[in-house]
């Protein structure tokens, strides 16, 4: 019979016991998992504050606040806009792929120019 030699995941010292033992002890588990939990959730607060800035960007210029819903793309970028940041997309009859952030949506028209619009396909 081979025995494999298994490290601890957290601190690397060899472990005793059970097969499927993953950590030397409920220390080391318990330090680990919080450290993975920490990070997702620093993960998903950094996309998900950029969603809302999106979405608070693609309104402020659908109420006017901007004076036109179209805009130049460099312009919603200016405003902090992400591009790569986007919660859901439809494409229309005639192929026209709108990208959305929650209720707000844009399209991209010719030469870098932008069509802010709102809940078009509810
Ligand atoms: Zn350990």
């Amino acid at each position: 019979m081979i025995i494999e030699k298994r490290y601890c995941k957290k601190c690397n010292e060899p472990i005793y016991g059970r097969s499927d033992k993953v950590f030397c002890d409920d220390g080391c588990r318990n330090a680990y998992n919080n450290i993975h939990r920490k990070e997702t959730n620093d993960c998903v607060v950094k996309i998900y504050k950029q969603l809302r800035l999106n979405r608070k960007i693609l309104e402020k210029i659908y109420t006017g606040g901007v004076g036109n819903v179209r805009v130049p793309r460099n312009k919603m970028l200016k405003l902090g806009y992400n591009f790569l940041y986007l919660t859901n997309f439809q494409v229309d009859y005639k192929g026209d792929q709108y990208e959305y952030c929650f209720d707000y949506g844009y399209l991209v028209l010719d030469k870098d120019w932008v069509l802010v619009v709102k809940d078009m396909f509810e």
